[in-house]
């Protein structure tokens, strides 16, 4: 008879080592969220992100909470992961261990490239009972992905297009991409009338509760700038824009 010995196996009164195979996590849990999430480093998106160039990126000011070796190993690690042809697989495992039906991907980070982009749709694919709010700056993927290749994606993913020009409208035309494939669409700004992100405003001591407005495909949220030097950054943008027009 065969018979568990912590991490060995006992046969015909031999022990044998177990090779279990060891899996490091990949989830992260923001304060803000009541759900688990994904993050990659900023070195996925930094070089081709206003937020970031301007000093506005949020990821980038929060220097404490980023500035952990914990944190940054998780970063290293998840980076590997996502460019590795294990990355659905085991992904899928940790989401599906989890048993939630929310999850987020990118707290911080972006995809990496397009077969990211689509190892994500896969991982949502496999979890239909989760629901994905997948933020990203990427519209060039996207428009690879939906216009140029038509590929779809299931109802559980909810890609949000962030706005790429920081305290702005979204650009017409990528509204009418986004309005063509269903997708909804972010942006920011200093003005607390037109923001519609409890969390941004500090309802809620800054947490999303039960909202969950963002996990759904009808919502286009407006998030208020609230990091302080993110505003302070932002309020520079704007004077610059400002004086560029005279
Ligand atoms: S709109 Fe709701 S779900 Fe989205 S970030 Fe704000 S509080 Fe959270």
């Amino acid at each position: 008879m065969n018979q568990i010995l912590d991490k060995f196996l006992i046969i015909d009164n031999e022990i044998v080592k177990l090779k279990i195979p060891k899996r490091l996590n990949h989830l992260s849990s923001p304060s803000k969220l009541s759900c688990f999430s994904f993050d990659l480093p900023l070195s996925v998106c930094q070089n081709r992100c206003l937020y970031f160039k301007k000093g506005i990126c949020y990821s980038k000011n929060n220097n404490l909470h980023e500035s952990y070796p914990s944190r940054k190993k998780l970063l290293k690690r998840n980076l590997k992961l996502a460019k590795s042809n294990q990355f659905v697989k085991i992904l899928t495992e940790q989401i599906r261990f989890k048993k939630q039906r929310l999850f987020r991907f990118f707290s911080k980070g972006d995809f990496v490239n397009f077969e990211n982009l689509k190892d994500i749709v896969k991982i949502c694919e496999n979890l239909p009972s989760v629901n994905f709010w997948i933020p990203t700056s990427r519209d060039d993927l996207l428009i690879e992905y939906f216009e140029k290749q038509n590929l779809k994606i299931p109802t559980n993913c909810i890609i949000k297009l962030s706005c790429p020009i920081p305290l702005s409208d979204m650009p017409k035309f990528l509204k009418d991409f986004c309005k063509k494939y269903n997708i909804s669409y972010s942006c920011t700004s200093l003005n607390k009338k037109i923001v519609n992100c409890p969390s941004s405003l500090g309802k809620n001591n800054s947490q999303c509760l039960d909202c969950e407005k963002c996990f759904s495909k009808d919502f286009n949220p407006v998030y208020l700038i609230h990091n302080p030097i993110s505003i302070s950054n932002s309020k520079k943008l704007v004077a610059k824009r400002i004086n560029d027009l005279k």
